[in-house]
């Protein structure tokens, strides 16, 4: 069985890892999201490609969440030392990736033929695709202004509230090579429990992408990132309480509208009625170790053969 996944960083990766476990990785396509991508010290970071990355790969730091484990902060240090943009936190081992991928694309290759050298590198076994090679970059509409997503996120920790999101470039950028295919060969499409305004958004904004999706035969599962109506980390129920208007089951399935035929939800969530032929699919959610993690994502292939 072929599963093509859309996901944003860290919420993604922690599904993925599970998916990974009841399906063959070498089956596993991924569409990640780049519109958190920024250019920072010189560097060009892709946060939700390097989570997925570090996730897979077994170098994720599981207790501080993000990141690589056993980090080290001694270049950051010095950045900070010398007056050099220190905000965006970047760990000695990240960081080595990052001169890879920036040396990789001066040199001229595209973000997913660098993406792709990255990954094989680290014995990635699925095949990890950047929704576009175009630069696609999320911004927030918030009471203090227009800012840049990570201006947002990890400058302010998002503590501005957000009236709307754009993703600026999404007009003009086309699906990176693969990614309509790996769509069309699915025999189920999942997006993961990322973040629908800022993770999932931005992929969805590409049209050849939604094009794919809309035009599917197939079975695609979405996981819900609330449990309870409320985010498990991050701003998501606080976007959908004022973007949308609510932050109940009916609400995420709206931001997948005409896209989805499930919603997995958590069990504290419902029941619930979703309408649009969307099936409300109600298990526990909560990824708190490898054994939540993979029967999250056995219920998400259940929700999904059911769903055809
Ligand atoms: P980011 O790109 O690194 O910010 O991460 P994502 O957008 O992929 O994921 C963030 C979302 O994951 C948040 O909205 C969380 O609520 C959600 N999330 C994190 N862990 C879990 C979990 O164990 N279960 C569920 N259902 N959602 C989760
Ligand atoms: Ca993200």
């Amino acid at each position: 069985m072929k599963v093509t996944v859309l996901s944003g960083g860290v919420g993604g990766a922690r599904f993925l890892r599970g998916l990974s476990t009841v399906v063959d990785p070498d089956n596993i396509s991924i569409v990640g999201n780049v519109a958190d991508d920024i250019e920072i010290l010189g560097l060009h970071v892709s946060p939700d490609l390097d989570s997925i990355l570090y996730g897979l790969t077994g170098l994720a730091d599981d207790e501080r969440g993000w990141g690589r484990a056993d980090e080290s902060w001694n270049a950051l240090a010095t950045v900070d030392a010398l007056g050099g943009e220190s905000w965006f936190r970047l760990g000695d081992r990240d960081l080595g990736l990052h001169l890879v991928r920036t040396q990789l694309l001066r040199d001229g290759a595209s973000l997913s033929e660098a993406t792709a050298r990255i990954a094989a590198a680290l014995g990635l076994r699925s095949r990890l695709f950047p929704a576009t090679d175009d630069p696609v970059r999320t911004f927030v509409e918030t009471p203090a202004g227009t800012l840049p997503f990570q201006t947002w996120f990890v400058a302010r920790a998002h503590r501005d509230e957000v009236d709307a999101v754009h993703y600026a470039g999404a007009p003009a950028a086309r699906p990176a090579p693969g990614v309509v295919e790996a769509i069309a060969a699915a025999d189920v499409i999942v997006i993961t429990p990322s973040n629908p305004y800022v993770s999932i958004g931005p992929i969805l904004a590409v049209d050849g992408i939604r094009a794919a999706l809309e035009a599917r035969r197939v079975a695609c599962v979405a996981v819900s990132p609330l449990i309870g109506g409320r985010a498990v980390k991050g701003p998501a129920d606080r976007m959908l309480a004022r973007i949308a208007g609510g932050t109940t089951p009916a609400h995420v399935a709206a931001c997948y509208e005409g896209l989805i035929d499930a919603l997995v939800l958590d069990e504290t969530d419902g029941p619930c009625e979703l309408g649009a032929g969307v099936r409300p699919v109600l298990t526990q959610t909560l990824m708190s170790d490898a054994d939540a993690r993979r029967r999250l994502a056995q219920a998400v292939l259940d929700a999904a053969g059911a769903a055809v």
